[in-house]
């Protein structure tokens, strides 16, 4: 295994239009045996970075080394990667044993080495009673399991995924996770993984590079992307519903207050955030509250501001319940444990709590203030 180096990679694309820069220059330092995942909304250039450590993709600037080696220019082969696809690119009219022993029979491994290593990776990965079947006669599933066994049995120094389960139904989607964060767990092996989901990165990155358009947001283990978002992008995109956030500015006074645009509301916020926000224009402001955090009704403690809202929606997951709530231009979602709900339009109470916000500048996006200090 080895570590994977990025040093001021970027790639630019020509056409008729001129130059774009599809990932813009950042660097990146992936430990050996790390598990990193690249995670952000289509087109904003997780898979041109992957396929440049690849190999596929040429490098526009900068420097990758795989290990000690620098391997900037070198071709796919000689960079000992092992890539697997969302499209699984299995040999059609092979055998599951012959899909798994192509990359050894080509490296000119013996007959009985690779008989050895197609079983452990089978046996790795519960493939053993397919092994004489074809791709065809294979579940989604059982293909992309394949498509992993293919990859381990070269014994790579550095795993890629792109997007290896999005074919795959929700319940496939899960179960397969569960099998690359075991395989993971076993083999200890730096593995780098795409995807657009950002449930699957948190639950499999032991740290997330969050891209948009082409440029690194925020690179971070989960936990902390979740609690303390570097800006109003990974607050949204980081999270399932997403982040509230409301546009203001901060109050005169005293004591730190933010106020939503329109005068609609106000949240105090935390006293010891008074030296940091004194500086600072008052105006263009946006506050964060996850809806986890967000109360329903009016008795929870004295310090939460109180907004009174009309509901506009309310959706029941079973376990929990989404009530999606307004008060004029501003829309504040909750999520409650399954119990007694709101009717649709009725007037309700939401109590956001003070050490629950987070603060960033409306400009530029850019968190100002952590939640908890
Ligand atoms: P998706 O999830 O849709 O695959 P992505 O985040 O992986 O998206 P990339 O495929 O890396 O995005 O593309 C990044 C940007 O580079 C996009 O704006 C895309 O249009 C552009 N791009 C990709 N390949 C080329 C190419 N061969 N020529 C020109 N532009 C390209």
């Amino acid at each position: 295994m080895a570590s994977v180096t990025l040093s001021g990679i970027a790639k630019t694309y020509e056409d008729r239009s001129g130059r774009h820069l599809a990932v813009h220059p950042f660097d990146l330092a992936i430990g050996d045996g790390e598990f990193v995942v690249l995670v952000g909304p289509s087109g904003c250039g997780k898979t041109t970075t992957l396929r440049m450590i690849a190999g596929l993709e040429s490098i526009s600037a900068g420097e990758l080394k795989i290990g000690d080696r620098v391997v900037t220019d070198l071709p796919p082969k000689e960079r000992d990667v092992a890539m697997v696809f969302q499209n699984y690119a299995l040999y059609p009219h092979m055998t599951v044993y012959e899909n798994l022993a192509f990359a050894l029979r080509l490296r000119g491994a013996s007959r009985a080495d690779i008989d050895r290593q197609v079983r452990e990776a089978a046996g790795l990965l519960g493939l053993e009673a397919l092994l004489e079947r074809k791709p065809r006669q294979l579940s989604g599933g059982e293909r992309q399991r394949v498509a992993l066994g293919r990859a381990l049995v070269r014994h790579p120094q550095v795993f890629l995924f792109d997007e290896p389960l999005s074919n795959l139904d929700a319940k496939l989607r899960v179960q397969m996770r569960r099998e690359i964060a075991r395989l993971h767990a076993e083999l200890r092996a730096t593995m780098i993984y795409v995807t657009h989901d950002q449930v699957e990165a948190m639950t499999l990155g032991e740290r997330i590079v969050v891209l948009h358009a082409g440029r690194v947001q925020q690179v971070a283990p989960p936990r902390m992307l979740y609690e303390k978002p570097e800006n109003t992008f990974v607050a949204s995109f980081i999270g399932s519903p997403a982040m509230n956030l409301v546009r203001g500015e901060l109050a005169d006074g005293q004591d730190p207050c933010f106020r939503a645009a329109g005068g609609a509301f106000s949240v105090a916020l935390p006293a010891q955030w008074r030296d940091a926000l004194g500086g600072r224009p008052k105006a263009g402001v946006v506050l964060g509250v996850r809806p986890e955090q967000v109360l329903v009704g009016a008795e929870h403690g004295s310090d939460g501001a109180r907004v009174h809202c009309r509901v506009d929606l309310v959706e029941l997951l079973g376990g929990e319940v989404l009530i999606h709530a307004s008060r004029e231009e501003h829309e504040i979602t909750a999520r409650i444990a399954a119990g007694p709900v709101p009717r649709l339009g009725e007037e309700i109470t939401l109590t956001i709590p003070p050490a629950a916000t987070h603060l960033f500048d409306a400009d530029t996006g850019k968190r100002l203030l952590p939640n908890r200090q």
